[in-house]
């Protein structure tokens, strides 16, 4: 079976900036007693966990005596937020700005006197904040075979859509009013995020034979794309959760689309389709299926990413002119191995079980045995490491004990003052660590025993490898937001944001292509230089797929980016 996924699939950006806010706002300020007006979006998994981080939704303003209020995304009635500020809160206005737009259009209608339809359904919250702003008089309209009698048939009427409404439904209500009354002021607001998302589920209908929705029972949004998918005559299902689904509801179909409402979480998708692959797995066989689970073990069991430290050595061997043996090789990759397994372990399920659940999973169920393969490979890595020379030993020694420290916490009871008990707590420590981890293995390790290998082109393949290992680690960082946030870890995308790490790992990556080039030519290393920069703009292609893509397979995405490293280790030693 076949899964296709709807690359529109996910927060939109009214929803992630709204829960954005939220988990911001608690993390930052523990201790402050925090509410929404309202559920802050349409998504019971997504509420749920804002609850259990405290943050409580108050249905009733009266309800409110203090503390911060935040506004949900739909937005709220001019009248409302009048009431709040009375109350004398601290208010924190989430509104969506596209909200916001057609609230700005409803109130300069109802200021030149216009009587204002809202395209939409009257008791959705969205459609009841707007209602507030049309003081000239106004109503809704949710169908086009029920049209209000309340629309007058003469003067002026402004009609606005409700930000989710379907483009089809809103022209035929609009061709409806304007039969009624021909002095209509139309302004389509539909968010663009909900149009493509339609658009995208009516050209997926047509190409598989079942479309699973995936989003809150109570998202209109979530709802209107299931009937955009009937509409087109494909089997659909709306599910909120990964448990609603069962093989007989697979039974006969090859290929399956998944697509989600605006406010459904990354990680709640995730859950889905590995459900939907666990099916779709025990329907299967044949050999590209057997190839494809091989893969993804590969990937899980970080095997592949073990290959790409070897690669990422051999790769810095050749740039320094120094003959490539097993030896460092292999340490490199049992040093990988060790270090992301036991991290893995050591982390528990945290922020891995929303950013994949399917590895989580995995390692629950085999703690034991992957802790055995952890600690033994590191004594393996120490013995090849003395091999090499003694101060091989002692570094690899001290970069173990520090990848061992990085996820131990400090006791609570004893160290409760401390604004941080772990390394993993500094703010952004992560990334440049494994940077730094990675690369002082690949480049430094295999020649601090000897002075005379202490040269510019050893500078050259730390900063290579050290800046290739950060660039992966950060655009999984990318990958990985939603989850890292609701745990509350701070990673440099969460410190800086989204367009600054975006940015930074554009000419991070041109960096990472000029200077082996450039210490090429200037004799610095030697030609592998070339080779290496000439493999290095694949990563653009990845980030590139990140950008449309963010929800692209988490293993079949970590084997493309390892697997650029380890082309880039036999290119070199080629
Ligand atoms: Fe904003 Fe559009 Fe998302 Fe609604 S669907 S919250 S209008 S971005």
């Amino acid at each position: 079976m076949k899964i296709r996924l709807a690359n529109t699939a996910g927060f939109c950006m009214g929803v992630r900036r709204a829960v954005d806010l939220a988990l911001d706002l608690q993390r930052s300020r523990p201790a402050l007693p925090i509410v929404t007006y309202g559920p802050l979006i349409h998504n019971p998994q997504t509420l749920e966990l804002l609850r259990s981080k405290g943050i409580e939704e108050v249905k009733n303003i009266d309800d409110i005596t203090g503390g911060t209020v935040i506004i949900r995304a739909h937005g709220i009635s001019p009248q409302e937020k009048e009431k709040l500020e009375a109350k004398g809160v601290k208010i924190i206005d989430a509104t969506c700005p596209r909200v916001n737009r057609v609230q700005i259009v409803i109130m300069r209608a109802a200021a030149k006197g216009r009587f204002c339809v809202i395209v939409g359904d009257e008791d959705h919250p969205e459609v009841r904040g707007l209602m507030g702003y049309a003081s000239a008089g106004g109503v809704a309209a949710p169908d086009p075979d029920a049209i209000p009698d309340a629309i007058p048939t003469q003067g002026d009427i402004c009609v606005v859509a409700q930000t989710t409404q379907e483009p089809e439904r809103f022209n035929r209500v609009v061709e409806k009013i304007r039969a009624i009354n021909p002095n209509v002021h139309v302004s389509d607001t539909i968010c663009d995020s909900t149009r493509r998302r339609q658009e995208e589920v009516g050209r997926m209908a047509d190409e598989v034979d079942l479309v699973v929705v995936v989003g809150g029972k109570g998202s209109g949004n979530t709802q209107r794309l299931l009937n955009v998918a009937q509409a087109q005559g494909v089997a659909a299902v709306h599910v909120e959760s990964q448990e609603e689904l069962t093989p007989e509801l697979f039974a006969h179909v090859r290929r399956v689309g998944v697509t989600a409402g605006a406010s459904t979480p990354n990680w709640q998708i995730r859950r889905v389709i590995d459900k939907v692959k666990h099916i779709a797995r025990s329907s299967d066989t044949g050999l590209r299926h057997s190839l494809r689970r091989v893969g993804d073990l590969t990937v899980m069991t970080y095997l592949w990413a073990s290959a790409a430290g070897a690669g990422l050595t051999a790769a810095c061997l050749a740039l320094q002119g120094i003959a490539v043996t097993a030896t460092p090789l292999l340490v490199s990759a049992l040093f990988v191995f060790s270090m992301h397994i036991l991290n893995r372990i050591l982390e528990g399920s945290g922020a891995v079980r929303f950013n994949s659940p399917e590895i989580a999973q995995f390692y629950d169920r085999r703690r034991g045995v992957f802790k055995v393969l952890g600690l033994t490979s590191s004594v393996a890595a120490l013995g090849l490491a003395w091999l090499i020379g003694p101060w091989s030993f002692v570094l690899l020694l001290g970069m173990l004990v520090m990848g061992r420290l990085y996820s131990s916490r400090l006791p609570e009871a004893r160290f409760a003052g401390l604004p941080w008990r772990s390394l993993n707590d500094v703010p952004g420590s992560k990334t440049p660590l494994v940077a730094l981890g990675w690369g002082t293995c690949a480049s430094i390790l295999p020649i601090i025993n000897d002075p005379q290998l202490w040269t510019a082109a050893a500078g050259v393949s730390f900063l290579f490898a050290a800046s290739a290992v950060f660039w992966r680690t950060a655009l999984s960082d990318l990958l990985d937001i939603q989850g890292d946030r609701i745990v509350g870890r701070e990673t440099i995308p969460i410190l800086i944001g989204i367009k600054k790490t975006r940015t930074l790992l554009l000419w991070l990556l041109f960096g990472m292509c000029v200077l082996p080039a450039l210490a090429a030519a200037l004799g610095v290393t030697t030609v592998t230089g070339y080779y290496v920069a000439a493999v290095l703009p694949t990563f653009f292609c990845v980030y590139q797929m990140y950008t449309r893509r963010h929800l692209v397979d988490r293993l079949l995405w970590e084997g493309i980016m390892d697997g650029i490293l380890i082309v880039a280790g036999l290119t070199s030693v080629l």
